[in-house]
């Protein structure tokens, strides 16, 4: 179990070591769920009360901190969350609990009481490490009650990114069978009618090639709320990590974005190799003979760079760096495998050997996985 919980100091996250520390935590059950869970999966030993009037000095005896549900932007109307009489909870409820502490000089801190509802947030969470999650990402994920995920984003730190949550592989069952898409929305929707804030985190960007803009509309049709968090998309930032700017000034002023799932049309070919600029494919292993050959037919030189970068920010990533006559075959020696993208274009001839760089990622605490 991890012995640490995150904590926010004016905009800079601290990870607390709980281990053994005792924390009062006040707000409603519900309000308070995230946050018991976080401190709890943080090995603390966590103390409770839900409403000011349970508070009593002797109840902060041998606490190290206090965290209160009142988050300046909280909705405090909600239901289960109001103050005496019935009136909505205000920061000046809890004041006697603030003012006891201030007195014994334990620390205080406040953090925004979770939402009542079903809702689902769609998280893009960037090429798979999680220091390119975005801070809306990580708070999303902060405050999941379910969150469902592939292998394509930061899941191998999901335990600490998401104290608590039910974490559910939908990339692939024991039997290595992907669950299906339609599997995938039924089980969204069915932990959000339960009342769960339920998080799809996807690799990448959930609306490039990641069937976000489907799962958007099935929460729509169900009457789910839903949001979306944006991601670094692979298709940039993996030619990134090889060293490939996919624009250039003076080289490439544009780049196309495709999928190699299916195979592209002559007429897409033709319109491709017209548009000139650097050609990005994602999942483009399986289909890069009909692709290279596509492309040279189109008007394409079969000296035109191309780049495999397989498996970016992991510590298997690997650029193969060959040209479009040749990429089938150098992509066979090398055995390239998927995840990778491809990089067509001139622009290939600034990759640069980033492992130092690299190495420097991947020295980043990246916690237990
Ligand atoms: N929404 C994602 C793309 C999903 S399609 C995004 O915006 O990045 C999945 C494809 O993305 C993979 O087949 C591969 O082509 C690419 N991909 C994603 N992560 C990758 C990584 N870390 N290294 C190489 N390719 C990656």
């Amino acid at each position: 179990m991890s012995t640490a919980a995150g904590i926010n100091v004016n905009g800079i996250e601290l990870t607390l070591d709980c281990a053994g520390l005792t924390v009062l935590i006040a707000g409603t059950t519900t309000a308070a769920r995230h946050t018991v869970r976080r401190y709890t999966a943080g090995g603390a030993t966590v103390r409770r009360i839900a409403t000011p009037a349970q508070f009593q000095p002797r109840l902060l005896d041998a606490v190290s901190l206090a965290v209160v549900m009142d988050g300046a932007t909280a909705d405090r109307t909600m239901p289960g969350y109001s103050g005496a009489g019935g009136a909505p909870l205000g920061e000046q409820d809890w004041e006697p609990l603030r003012a006891a502490c201030r007195e014994r000089r334990i620390l205080t801190a406040s953090e925004e009481p979770a939402t009542t509802g079903g809702r689902v947030t769609l998280i893009g969470g960037g090429p798979g490490v999680e220091d390119l999650l975005t801070v809306r990402a990580k708070q999303a994920l902060r405050e999941a009650d379910v969150v469902l995920y592939d292998r394509l984003g930061p899941y191998r730190t999901l335990p600490q990114l998401a104290p608590g949550a039910e974490l559910i592989d939908v990339g692939k069952t024991p039997g290595h069978h992907p669950v299906s898409q339609a599997e995938i929305e039924k089980l969204m929707v069915a932990k959000a009618r339960e009342g769960k804030h339920v998080v799809r985190l996807k690799g990448g960007d959930p609306f490039v090639f990641g069937r976000g803009g489907e799962e958007v509309n099935t929460c729509l049709a169900e009457g789910i709320p839903v949001t979306t968090v944006p991601g670094i998309s692979s298709s940039i930032a993996v030619p990134a990590a090889a060293g490939i700017p996919v624009t250039y000034r003076g080289v490439a002023h544009a780049f196309t974005v495709i999928s190699g799932h299916q195979p592209l049309i002559d007429t897409e070919f033709e319109a491709l190799a017209k548009l000139g600029g650097t050609i990005v494919v994602l999942m483009g292993i399986g289909t890069l003979p009909q692709l290279t050959s596509g492309l040279r037919k189109a008007g394409l030189a079969s000296s035109v760079p191309v780049a495999i970068v397989e498996k970016g920010y992991s510590p298997e990533q690997r650029t193969t760096v060959t040209t479009l006559g040749d990429a089938v075959t150098a992509a066979g020696r090398a055995r390239c495998a998927s995840p990778a993208v491809v990089v067509i274009g001139e622009v290939v001839r600034q990759h640069r050997d980033f492992s130092a760089t690299l190495e420097h990622v991947l020295a980043q605490p990246l916690g237990a996985s």
